[in-house]
């Protein structure tokens, strides 16, 4: 048997790294900026080498899918993996990756006077003789997501190279714009036939998130009478004050700056206003759904009960849903969830639920029914000029979705709940 291929992994991430994939929030084309495509067709070519079946590469979603075939004769549900080729909103013009091998663990000197230091960065000294990868200071690296790209490449050449070791179809999907949120909500999981899947998206190996926020957002307009103020006596009714009350009935503590983990908040995007009108943008995040459902109840309440209190309708609310936390179907699906944990204790990894507190691809994945958690892709620093990854973390990385891959053969006909039916 081979090992997996670190070089392999190491040169594809030092390459991708070089296409400059930026996503651009602003323009309305399909992908965002056309570095993506770049990318996803230098990574086509690279399925067609490891022998991959069913490649296809949708204009209109962006996505470029491909399938690892089964190497068995028991009964499997494919299973996916996704990593997006788009990266933050940071110069990512002529990246230059830098390859330190066997890292010393001293600091690191960028160019524009930047230093990569272990006092303000102390998880480096967990990659003391690693092969550390950091840009050069003049713009981001781009690991993430390449870092979860070249470990999914990683493993389909260790796959492919031990056919031998028994494992189910294997889908991959590499998609764009997910640093903007619009990447996975076009996605056409038609061509993504598998029951679950898992993005590798930032986080620590051993990490697995599958509860995310619930999101929506609110304006609440109100509108007051203007009278002179020397004749106002029972007549004014004053907007700005009305927003204001409207702001002291939320609950004070729950805000961002008071918030971490799985706790939720209000936060007032903007209160603009005058005597004769006010108007407020509020965004609403939970990862509970009943609690999310509440605090949008609480808004409703407040605006009912102002109307009530000055009459007339002054106060208005437009509140919608933004995105859902995938948490409650992966919940119903606890086999997505423990598999991966089994395979992160055969590996010897410490398994952590973490909260994941933003949206992500896999948000969007999981609302068109494929329950995707997200797992690791082992960078650091993520969106900016001090990112780094090590060679030996994207090895990691591989080796587990191996090994994912291999134990959902010995686990699926031991699971405790029925395989979920998809219409493909
Ligand atoms: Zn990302």
């Amino acid at each position: 048997m081979t090992k997996i291929d670190q070089s392999y992994i190491q040169d594809k991430f030092v390459e991708y790294c070089k296409v400059n994939t930026r996503s651009d929030e602003q323009s309305t084309a399909v992908p965002t900026t056309p570095g993506q495509v770049d990318l996803l067709k230098i990574i086509e070519k690279e399925l067609e080498k490891l022998g991959l079946k069913d490649i296809s590469f949708s204009e209109e979603d962006s996505y470029l899918v491909g399938k690892l075939s089964s190497t068995t004769n028991k009964e499997v549900t494919p299973i996916g993996f996704v990593a997006h080729v788009d990266t933050a909103d940071f110069n990512s013009e002529n990246i230059r990756p830098q390859v330190h091998k066997n890292y010393d663990g001293k600091d690191i000197s960028l160019k524009e006077g930047r230093i990569l230091s272990t006092s303000e960065f102390p998880s480096l000294n967990k990659h003391i003789g690693e092969t550390l990868i950091t840009a050069d200071g003049s713009t981001l690296l781009g690991a993430d997501d390449k870092a979860g790209i070249a470990g999914l490449l990683g493993m389909l050449k260790f796959l492919k190279e031990n056919s031998s070791i028994e494992h189910g179809d294997v889908w991959v999907a590499f998609g764009p714009d997910e640093e903007i949120g619009k990447g996975a909500a076009r996605f056409n999981v038609k061509r993504f036939p598998v029951e679950f899947a898992y993005t590798l998206d930032n986080g620590d190996p051993g990490d697995i998130a599958f509860e995310t926020f619930n999101a929506a957002a609110a304006t609440v307009d109100f509108h007051g009478t203007v009278v002179h103020p020397g004749e106002a006596y029972g007549l004014m009714v004053n907007a700005a004050l009305m927003a204001s009350e409207f702001i002291q009935g939320l609950p004070a503590s729950e805000v961002p700056e008071n918030s971490r983990d799985f706790d939720g908040y209000f936060m007032i995007l903007s209160n603009i206003g005058n005597v004769d009108h006010a108007e407020i943008q509020l965004i609403i995040r939970d990862f509970d759904t009943n609690s999310f459902e509440q605090k949008k109840k609480l808004v409703t309440g407040l605006v009912g009960k102002l109307n009530q209190k000055y009459g007339l309708n002054r106060v208005s609310l437009k509140m919608h849903d933004q995105y859902r936390s995938p948490g409650d179907l992966i919940k119903q699906h606890p086999y997505v969830v423990n598999l991966v944990l089994h395979a992160y204790k055969t590996l010897g990894l410490k398994p952590k639920v973490i909260p994941f507190r933003g949206g992500t691809d896999g948000d969007f994945i999981s609302e068109k029914g494929i329950p995707t958690p997200n797992l690791f892709n082992g960078g650091a620093n993520f969106h900016g000029p001090y990112e780094y990854v090590t060679t030996e973390s994207m090895a990691l990385l591989a080796k587990t979705l191996v090994e994912i891959a291999k134990q959902h053969v010995l686990l699926n006909n031991h699971r405790d709940e029925s395989p979920l039916k998809r219409k493909y």
